[in-house]
C-alpha cells in the first residue's frame, strides 16, 4: 500500500517537472494508470489516493474487477486489442475504448451501443511504428480512416492513442510519439467535420517525459505505480 502511494506521488512529480520544463500546462496531461493484471484491491487503493481513471487491456479483467470498481467515481479505458466477439462486453464496462483500429469493429461498436442507445468515447490507435506485430492504423491512413467512420454516429472520436517502438533507449522512441503529434496535426488541418480537436494518449512508465515533451495529453502508466508484471502475463499489442 505504501508503494502504490509513494510511487504515485513520483510519477506525479515525474508529469509537473516534465511540464514546467516543456511549457505545458500540467492540467493538459492526464494520468491513466495502466492496470492489467493488477487485483481490484491495488487499484483502490491508487483511487483511494485520487486518481480518477484506469485502463485494462482484457475484457475479462474489466468483468472481474467490476463488482469492485464500478462502485467507485471512476473512468475506466479499454487499452487492449479488442476483439470483435468482445464487444458486448466491453461496452458494458468500458467508459472509453482506446483501441479502435479497424472499420469492422466500429461497425460491431455502432450496432451494439445503437441498440442500448448509448454513445462511447473512442481513440483511433495509430500504428507509429510500423510494426507487423502491432495492431493500428498507418499514419498515413488516418484522415480516410476517420472520415469512413463518420456513419457509426454513436462513436465520439477523442483523439488518437499509440504505443510505439518498445526500447531501453528513449530516443528510439521519440520519433514514434512525434509521429502521433504530427498525425494530429495533419488530421486536424483536413478540417473533418466534426472533428475540432484530439487528445494524444502516448507514453507509458519508461517514456513520460518524452512523451510530454511531444504533446501527450494521456499518459498511461502501469509498472512505475504498480511495480513489474509478472513475466508471461504481458500484453503488448
Ligand atoms: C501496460 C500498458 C501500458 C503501461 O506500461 P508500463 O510500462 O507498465 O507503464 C500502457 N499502455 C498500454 C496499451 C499497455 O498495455
Amino acid at each position: 500500500m505504501e508503494d502504490i502511494i509513494h510511487n504515485l506521488g513520483v510519477v506525479h512529480k515525474r508529469i509537473e517537472n516534465a511540464c514546467k520544463k516543456f511549457g505545458r500546462d500540467s492540467k493538459d496531461v492526464r494520468l491513466l494508470l495502466a492496470t492489467k493484471t493488477v487485483s481490484a484491491e491495488r487499484i483502490k487503493i491508487a483511487i483511494g489516493a485520487g486518481e480518477k481513471l484506469i485502463g485494462e487491456n482484457k475484457v475479462q479483467e474489466l468483468k472481474d474487477k467490476d463488482g469492485v470498481l464500478s462502485k467507485l467515481n471512476i473512468e475506466r479505458h479499454f487499452i487492449g486489442h479488442l476483439q470483435t466477439n468482445k464487444v458486448k462486453e466491453v461496452i458494458k464496462y468500458a467508459n472509453c475504448i482506446q483501441s479502435l483500429d479497424r472499420l469492422e469493429l466500429a461497425e460491431q461498436l455502432d450496432r451494439r451501443l445503437q441498440n442500448l442507445g448509448k454513445n462511447m468515447d473512442v481513440f483511433i490507435q495509430i500504428n507509429t511504428s510500423a510494426e507487423d506485430s502491432k495492431f493500428g492504423i498507418a499514419p498515413d491512413k488516418t484522415i480516410s480512416f476517420i472520415k469512413a467512420l463518420k456513419p457509426f454516429e454513436t462513436l465520439k472520436i477523442k483523439g488518437l492513442m499509440t504505443i510505439g517502438l518498445l526500447d531501453s533507449d528513449l530516443e528510439i522512441m521519440r520519433p514514434c510519439l512525434r509521429l502521433l503529434r504530427e498525425t494530429r496535426d495533419r488530421v486536424l488541418g483536413d478540417g473533418i467535420e466534426g472533428i475540432d480537436s484530439l487528445l494524444l494518449s502516448m507514453g507509458m512508465s519508461h517514456d513520460i517525459e518524452i512523451a510530454i515533451e511531444e504533446g501527450s495529453n494521456m499518459v498511461r502508466v502501469g509498472s512505475a505505480v504498480f511495480g513489474n508484471r509478472i513475466p508471461g502475463k504481458e500484453v503488448w499489442h
